[in-house]
């Protein structure tokens, strides 16, 4: 009879645990690395930890503790946490490397259930938490499914201005002699296809831009070196005439790229939104507002375009294009500006702010429907401590810190824009922050942070009642 009961109590346990998939993504650079860290790292601290008393499950007591366990899917690389903490641990302390492909950790949140028939059926109970850090770029391509080749060459042709024309010159030249109707020349391609991604990756490094499509070919993953990831826009059309180019068979030059792009469409743009988006629960997207603030207008409105462009993939609206390949499950977005102590303590609201700013014109004008959305600002692994120095008599905030290369460093960074920054601001304030190297740690403890809690609290609360 005991035995019984105890393998109903299984079974009734096993019914009753939970699961939630929390995707975490930004563009390069933007911080999910040092982001998915830090919250593991907070949430295996979360019986002793000080530092979360803003998450109501650990304040009231809730949450009993986390552990790693093997994750589901196997196919998928494992996020480095071990490797990342050995490098926070490191003295002196430096950054963990950047993932760059898709990856996945697992962790099981031992909790008391408050509510419901969880609360009735048993003491404690099991959230799976799959946390899944994806590179922001790949949301880039979704506009790729609904246009074919040539649209999205003409699309490609017109973006060739400024800073990317300069930037495109090499490639442009060697493709000058290119002829679209000659039979498909598959080393040709291969060679102009790698300019074309060295275009793209400038565009990304020296150009300080992040709208580049195709997204995968600045992030490749396992795909490097793949053909499907070997073309690139046909941006001459002013030689050639639409119908011309329409009839290229499918053993020409066009046919070729033509073909490779379709196939880059169905097998990497689809087929990640097909594996990977349409499981996700919860999202937080990672943006890193200070950088291009840095770098001056075109980069920061670049930096806004991209954030357009990928918010589309929550845009779930009845006719719209995600809607009619699966059914999306998101239905909380979190938005969170990242590294808020390179900035003083005073300038964090004008940080949510601009954030707010940003992504609120895209979010205003679609429909996101069923999804709730949130700001908050953050530093996911604190890496300065905020003081006062004075100045003419008078104290003013600041920062303390060691630069990458061990210099300390007490500064005033700048003032961070409330609204979107005019001419104006971009004439008259500098901004000027500095790469510091994270804070000096003990391995017991958690580690410091500013407002993980929050963000904790937002993503995952509501599933530890
Ligand atoms: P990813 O490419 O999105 O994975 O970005 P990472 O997490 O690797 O972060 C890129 C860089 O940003 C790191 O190497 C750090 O220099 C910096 N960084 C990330 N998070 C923080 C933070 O919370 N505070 C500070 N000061 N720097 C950060």
């Amino acid at each position: 009879m005991n035995r019984i009961g105890n393998e109903l109590n299984k079974l009734v346990n096993r019914s009753l645990d939970r699961h939630v998939r929390l995707a975490v993504t930004g563009l390069s650079r933007a911080g999910k690395t040092a982001f998915i860290t830090s919250l593991v790292n907070q949430l295996l601290h979360v019986s002793t930890n000080p530092r979360l008393p803003l998450f109501s499950a650990v304040r009231e007591g809730h949450l009993l503790g986390a552990k790693r366990v093997p994750q589901i899917d196997m196919h998928v690389p494992k996020f480095g946490y071990d490797e990342g903490m050995s490098a926070l641990l490191e003295s002196p302390p430096v950054w963990p490397d950047p993932t760059r492909d898709v990856s996945q950790t697992r962790l099981a949140l031992r909790y008391k259930p408050q509510k419901g028939p969880m609360k009735l059926l048993q003491d404690t109970a099991t959230l799976y938490l799959d946390i899944v850090d994806y590179p922001g770029e790949w949301l880039l391509d979704l506009p790729l499914l609904e246009m074919d080749y040539l649209s999205w060459s003409q699309q490609q042709a017109k973006l060739l201005k400024g800073k990317r024309s300069e930037l495109a010159q090499s490639w442009l030249e060697m493709a000058e002699e290119f002829d679209p109707l000659a039979p498909a020349d598959e080393a040709l391609i291969e060679r102009l296809s790698a300019v074309f991604t060295e275009y793209l990756y400038k565009c990304k490094a020296e150009g300080g831009l992040h709208w580049v499509q195709p997204g995968r070919f600045v992030l490749p993953g396992e795909l490097a070196g793949a053909p499907v990831l070997q073309f690139f826009p046909f941006v001459w059309a002013d030689k050639y005439s639409e119908a011309q180019l329409q009839q290229a068979d499918e053993h020409s030059n066009f046919g070729m790229l033509k073909s490779r792009y379709k196939y880059y469409q169905q097998h990497v743009v689809k087929a990640f939104y097909r594996e990977h988006f349409s499981k996700f629960d919860r999202q937080i997207i990672l943006v890193d507002c200070l950088q291009p603030l840095n770098a001056g207008p075109e980069s920061f409105n670049d930096m806004r375009q991209a954030l357009d462009q990928l918010m589309q993939s929550f845009k779930y609206g009845r006719s719209s294009l995600l809607r009619r390949l699966f059914s999306p499950r998101i239905d909380k977005v979190l938005f969170a500006a990242t590294k808020a102590d390179h900035v003083t303590p005073e300038q964090h609201p004008n940080l949510v702010s601009l954030l707010q700013q940003i992504v609120n014109d895209a979010w205003q004008t679609a429909s996101f429907e069923g999804i709730k959305m949130d700001c908050v600002s953050l530093s996911s692994i604190q890496a300065t401590e905020p003081g006062f120095v004075s100045h003419q008599g008078q104290q003013v905030p600041a920062l303390r810190g060691h630069t990458l290369s061990g210099q300390a460093q007490m500064l005033f960074p700048g003032e961070v824009p409330r609204r979107l920054p005019n001419d104006a601001y971009w004439q008259q304030y500098g901004f000027d922050f500095v790469n510091f190297r994270p804070l000096d740690i003990q391995s017991d403890e958690p580690l410091p942070h500013i407002r993980m809690d929050k963000a904790l609290e937002y993503l995952l609360g509501d599933k530890l009642r």
